[in-house]
């Protein structure tokens, strides 16, 4: 994400004010029926810049650490060899580039789920791109400045993203947001609609947020992302859900799916929505998505083919706000892939020779 991406409406001086508004609106505005209005209207003005933040201690790292280290040793965290390489390079320590370090600020920001139409032989297939996996346009450099003019509000000190760090636990651990029994992180006015962030820097807050580990209320008499999961991968009996049956793990990385991934669990173009959607936790927020600009007949050809050009990632980067597949040759099969499971009713349409 770059500053680029913002548009000439939401100028850098325009998106702060509307963020330090965003940002000091009281927590009870956006329970209710009111709340939801009230952030409809929000996003119809300014769709990207609603956020949450919470302050915490680095003193609490180790406690953090042992919160992870404790699952790994009770053999709750699945082995699969993607996911360990998503959480082995992640560690809550101080960088060795940052030694003074004394907070680490965690942000919310909401994000909308998009929808796009992808037209193939005079059909129309909508197809959705979760939160997290396009740009909103709001760069590390925006939330930084947010940091020191909305949060920090003195000047000299230094702040700097924290990339490595497991973001839901630290959000959780805050008071930022509860786990789901689907194990994602829900944040009060977002559901999990949201995208992490955190930074550290040298400023000492006042408030050290911490708490214990915290279960969404509602999860206690419901199970519906339970039953919905179309991998079981989530149980009743374990808080853990089993990463490893998980159908984001597999369409976020390339290669073939496994065969217990069936073609109709496919729901989005990356990643999976299945037990998000439903979630009552969430209703409201999946409505407040947005549209992303359609992709031709020709394009859509071209992606199925998998055989990009440079005017077609350029075409595609710009139309689906730098989904990572669609912005590089490198990527690009991941996208045909999963495009291909998506909409494979309409294969059948084309010609052998069109492959
Ligand atoms: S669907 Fe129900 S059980 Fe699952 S995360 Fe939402 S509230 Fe909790
Ligand atoms: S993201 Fe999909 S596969 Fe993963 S737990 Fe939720 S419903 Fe199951």
């Amino acid at each position: 994400m770059d500053s680029s991406m913002l548009s000439s409406r939401q100028s850098r001086r325009g998106f702060l004010k509307n963020s330090i508004i965003a940002g000091t609106l009281s927590y009870l505005e956006y329970k209710g029926l009111f709340a939801l209005s009230a952030l409809k209207e929000r996003i119809r003005k300014s769709p990207d810049i609603f956020y949450k933040y919470k302050t915490m201690s680095v003193a609490h790292f180790k406690e953090l650490q042992e919160d992870i280290d404790g699952l790994r040793n009770k053999g709750k965290l699945s082995r699969h060899k993607i996911y360990r390489s998503y959480i082995d390079e992640l560690k809550f320590e101080i960088p060795d580039n940052f030694p003074t370090a004394k907070s680490i600020v965690i942000i919310s920001k909401f994000t909308r789920l998009m929808y796009v139409n992808f037209h193939l032989n005079g059909k129309t297939y909508e197809v959705m791109i979760p939160p997290q996996y396009y740009s909103d346009g709001i760069s590390s450099e925006d939330l930084t400045e947010i940091i020191h003019k909305e949060i920090i509000k003195k000047p000299g000190y230094r702040v700097e993203r924290a990339d490595k760090v497991h973001l839901k636990l630290l959000a959780v651990r805050s008071g930022l947001g509860k786990y789901g029994r689907n194990n994602l992180c829900f944040v009060d006015g977002m559901g999990n609609f949201i995208t992490l962030v955190a930074f550290f820097t040298d400023f000492e807050f006042e408030e050290d947020h911490w708490q214990e580990l915290a279960l969404l209320d509602a999860c206690r008499n419901c199970v519906i992302c339970y039953g919905i999961c179309p991998t079981n991968c989530i149980t009743k009996e374990n808080f853990v859900i089993n990463v490893g049956r998980c159908i984001t793990l597999f369409n976020e990385v390339k290669g073939k799916f496994p065969r217990w991934i069936l073609p109709s669990m496919h729901n989005a173009l990356v990643g999976c929505m299945k037990c998000q959607l439903r979630c009552p936790e969430n209703e409201g927020f999946a409505g407040l998505s947005g549209r992303l600009e359609d992709v031709t007949e020709d394009e859509t050809l071209k992606i199925l083919q998998g055989k990009p050009d440079e005017g077609l990632l350029n075409s595609l980067s710009r139309k689906l706000k730098k989904f990572v597949p669609a912005s590089s040759k490198e990527y690009f099969p991941i996208f045909t892939r999963n495009l291909r499971a998506l909409i494979r009713p309409g294969l059948s349409t084309i010609k052998n020779s069109d492959f």
